[in-house]
């Protein structure tokens, strides 16, 4: 019967893994920092340009009519919006979403030039909506939402101090529209964010049931045989081990105090091994009263056995309702050198071995597999 429950973990890990795995293809940008770092050079280089035409260009031309200078910046946003969203296309949780910000975005643009050409204002008006529009998308998914709001911030107050120092009634009206249209870009971004945040949560939820063992909330088989073996595949090179601990004459505590008694002591030897294994190592619950630990690299035996010891001291002072029935553990240990390579499951079998050895001769105490 535990081992069915055991089964049907396995197999829904599997099945939430295949899913992450898509998951992951499908989102490659998400997890390559070189895009990630591309992008926000992009942006940067973007947040400069709208500084400098917001500023340094009316400041050095002290005109704010040039139409020629906003034709350009315009068409160097558009081109620099467009590169964005081209990079963006793979780093986005799907493409839809490309679609929705992209079509927002096109909505904005063609709702603008309708306005543009009814009520035709300065020509400058054309450069100076773009820009915190286009920074505004520029920012979506580089930067925090905090980063997002204050780099928006940071370019409306610029606008808005130019405003006062040049006193133009024009460009009071485009300050003023540059902070709705910037409130606007705010709250999409904002929305989209939430959006990810939420989906990103229900997504770890789902990784973390599918990993863990329902009765100690530590890493059920499949999680820690993928994870060991993972290692083992990349690390060929370095001194790793494996430890199987198994709980001896579990059956008897089970049948002198019943089954609850015998979940709470497995839930206190799942501690105690996790807490030796400590963050580096991985531990996990291999099913009924065996557990393993993959130690990623040690230097001699002696680190090995003291977390082998540390086990054995911990499990004799779990407290039992009376004195019929103490509870210890067995180990078996397989630690490779350098020089030496198994894959996983011929380590498991030597580490099973050792256990078996020890079972066999008095329990209580860890064996190291040895060929002799
Ligand atoms: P040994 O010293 O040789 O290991 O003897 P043992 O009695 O511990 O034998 P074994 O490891 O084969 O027995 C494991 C027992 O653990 C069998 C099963 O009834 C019990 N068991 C397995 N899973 C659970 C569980 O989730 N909860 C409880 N309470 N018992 C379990
Ligand atoms: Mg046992």
């Amino acid at each position: 019967m535990v081992k069915n429950q055991d089964n049907a973990e396995r197999i829904s890990f599997f099945d939430i893994d295949k899913l992450s795995k898509k998951y992951m293809k499908d989102n490659e940008a998400e997890v390559t920092s070189n895009n990630q770092r591309m992008l926000k050079t992009i942006s940067v280089i973007y947040f400069v340009v709208i500084i400098c035409y917001n500023i340094i260009v009316p400041i050095f031309f002290n005109e704010w009519g040039v139409s020629y200078i906003y034709q350009i910046a315009l068409i160097v946003h558009i081109v620099i919006l467009a590169l964005v969203l081209l990079r963006y296309r793979k780093g986005l949780r799907s493409k839809r979403e490309v679609q929705i910000v992209c079509a927002a975005f096109q909505l904005y643009v063609m709702a603008f030039l309708v306005i543009v050409s009814l009520v035709p204002f300065d020509n400058g008006q054309p450069a100076v909506y773009f820009a915190p529009i286009a920074m505004g998308f520029a920012v979506v998914f580089i930067y925090s939402f905090k980063t997002a709001v204050v780099l928006g911030i940071v370019e409306c107050a610029s606008l808005i101090i130019t405003t006062m120092i040049f006193k133009s009634d024009v460009l009071f009206i485009n300050g003023f529209s540059t902070i709705l249209s910037l409130v606007i870009v705010i709250y999409v971004v904002y929305v989209v964010y939430a959006n990810r945040a939420r989906e990103s949560k229900h997504r770890k939820k789902l990784r973390k049931m599918g990993q863990t063992d329902k009765l100690t909330n530590i890493y059920n088989r499949a999680a820690t045989e993928m994870m060991s073996q993972e290692y083992i595949q990349e690390n060929r090179d370095t001194k790793y081990a494996l430890m199987i601990i198994d709980i001896d004459e579990f059956k008897s505590v089970n049948d002198t105090y019943g089954h609850q008694t015998g979940d709470k002591v497995i839930q206190s030897v799942a501690k105690i091994i996790e807490e030796a294994a400590g963050t580096r190592n991985i531990a996990g619950r291999m099913g009924g009263d065996e557990f393993m630990i993959f130690i990623k690299g040690w230097n001699t035996e002696d680190d090995i056995k003291e977390i082998a010891a540390q086990i054995l001291r911990n499990a004799q002072k779990i407290e039992m309702p009376d004195d019929r029935v103490s509870v210890s553990c067995s180990i078996g240990v397989c630690a490779l050198k350098e020089d030496e390579w198994m894959e996983y499951d011929d380590m498991f079998s030597c580490a099973d071995k050792a256990l078996y050895y020890i079972k066999e001769n008095g329990k209580n105490c860890c064996a190291f597999y040895s060929k002799e």
